[in-house]
């Protein structure tokens, strides 16, 4: 294989994806296997280990869900500035593979400080993968959202082997070695980056002006690893004590805009309004995810109360299918959704990016009609089977599959490169927020009285599922409604 592949040899690529999408797709498949790995094992594991109550075990997950998706800002950021997206990368899977080390050494006593350390790195690693993906397209190709859909299938496979595995080797054999294969599968994500990314031409190189002497560079890089480590102790006391958790989240946001609108300055018009309408895509974005994180949260509960591990005659735990069943569905209709997309480009019929999104919105609000309409199948305590339980998980996943990785590939269309990692970041920091509301949509749902009837849980539940359908087919209309507008300052971007 040649060493001195070229940016334009990269991205004139015959076929429909580059190869070097394949390397990108394998790395952070390993570190979603890592990321969903441990966050499936967070509430268990302080419920059964850490002796926590519930409800502080779901504040304290809610709490390092919104710090995961708030430190990719970050990480974005100085990517952008300084570190470039390779090394970002790579010290982000370190720090990930260190922090999951250190929890498979000793998961009671350093649990807190494995999981701060954990957080930081999955900030500089998550979105300047992604961002490298972007990087493999020429501006305007039209294959660009289909290679983001291909990446979106190796996060789910990531994601559902780490969600399932994980906590059952902790439950069933031992919480050392679940924490440590968190470790160990990073630790293979992160090679096969590093042993793959001189196939990537430029891709991700520093962002430094070439002027900088070799040593400012190093002064500036290590002034950001040094300020990162730094970060750590404060994450800590932020998911130690959760009633900073608020305070957080209200102060982070605003002052994160705000600097975007002081970037946006520096750039033309034209450049302006792409971003506008990147922000408009990145504000609906956290409706979607608030409505559909409630798979971690009431949705589990949900299933846990009142379902019976019963689907199509098979018998399945329904914690189970609550926590696969979404990776499952966009894995088998990633592909499939990625050529309805190209079968309509090729008759002119393709939707733009907005009313995808619009689209991701009709399809949540179908899911959650779906999981209000269980409670017609229960029997009188209360407990109904999963057929439409499952039905439901297969219209969301769809609806996911209009928004997420399409929003992935519209970041890197809609800004200016030097502000991809930023845009990247701050499409995450949307999930933070979304993740963030999710718990309390999710609250406020919950019955008042744990130990109320079951038919009381499946009504206060379902009840709840029936408002979010009714807000995300009001979202998804205006999304189709403000369309045209959107896409006058989106320009020549489809
Ligand atoms: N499931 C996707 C991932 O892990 C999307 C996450 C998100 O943006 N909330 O990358």
């Amino acid at each position: 294989m040649s060493k001195t592949v070229t940016l334009e040899e990269i991205q004139d690529f015959k076929g429909k994806y580059p190869k070097q999408i394949w390397y990108l797709f394998l790395s952070e498949m390993w570190e979603r296997f890592s990321f969903y790995g441990m966050r499936g094992m967070l509430t268990v594991f302080m419920v059964q280990k850490l002796m926590m109550n519930e409800k502080d075990a779901n504040l304290r997950y809610g709490a390092t869900q919104a710090f995961v998706y708030t430190m990719t800002f970050v990480g974005g950021l100085f990517a952008d500035k300084i570190l470039g997206f390779r090394k970002s990368v790579f010290w982000g899977g370190s720090l990930m593979i260190v922090g999951s080390f250190i929890l498979a050494a000793s998961p009671v006593n350093l649990f807190y400080i494995g999981i701060s350390i954990t957080i930081v790195g999955t900030g500089f690693f998550k979105p300047n993968i992604s961002t490298m993906v972007g990087n493999l397209y020429k501006e305007g190709d039209p294959r660009r959202d289909a290679g983001f859909s291909l990446f979106y299938s190796g996060i789910n496979i990531g994601a559902l082997f780490g969600g399932l595995l994980c906590v059952w080797v902790g439950k069933s054999y031992s919480w050392n070695l679940a924490f440590s294969f968190a470790g160990i599968f990073m630790l293979f994500g992160l090679l096969i980056f590093t042993f793959t990314q001189r196939l990537l031409a430029n891709i991700g190189l520093s962002p430094l002006p070439h002027h900088l002497s070799s040593l400012k560079k190093k002064v500036y890089e290590w002034a950001v690893y040094a300020g990162s480590l730094a970060t750590i102790p404060l994450i800590l006391i932020l998911v130690r004590n959760t009633r900073y958790t608020d305070l957080f989240m209200y102060t982070v946001g605003p002052l994160t805009l705000l600097y975007i609108f002081w970037e946006m300055r520096r750039f033309t018009k034209a450049e302006q309004k792409k971003l506008w309408a990147a922000l408009i895509l990145i504000i609906f974005s956290i409706f979607f995810w608030a409505f559909f994180e409630q798979s971690g949260g009431s949705l589990s509960l949900f299933a846990l109360y009142n379902l019976k591990d019963n689907m199509f005659g098979l018998h399945i735990d329904p914690n189970v299918i609550n926590n696969s069943a979404n990776s499952v569905f966009v894995i088998l209709f990633s592909p499939l959704i990625g050529l309805i997309w190209l079968g309509l480009h090729k008759r002119k019929l393709e939707p733009n990016t907005v009313v995808k999104f619009g689209l991701g919105f009709l399809f949540l609000s179908l899911a959650f009609f779906a999981f209000y309409a269980v409670r017609f199948f229960a029997d009188s305590s209360g407990m109904a089977d999963m057929n439409l339980f499952s039905v439901a998980y297969l219209i969301i996943s769809i609806g996911e599959l209009c928004l997420s990785p399409i929003g992935l590939s519209i970041m890197t269309k809609l800004s200016p490169q030097r502000l991809w990692g930023v845009m990247m970041g701050l499409w995450f920091l949307a999930s933070a927020y979304g993740q963030y509301v999710a718990g309390i949509l999710g609250a406020g749902m919950a019955s008042a009285d744990d130990k109320a009837p079951l038919v009381q849980k499946l009504n206060a539940y379902t009840d709840g599922y029936k408002q979010l359908a009714i807000y995300a087919l009001i979202l998804g209309v205006v999304m189709i409604l403000i369309a045209p507008l959107v896409k006058k300052l989106m320009q020549d971007v489809k």
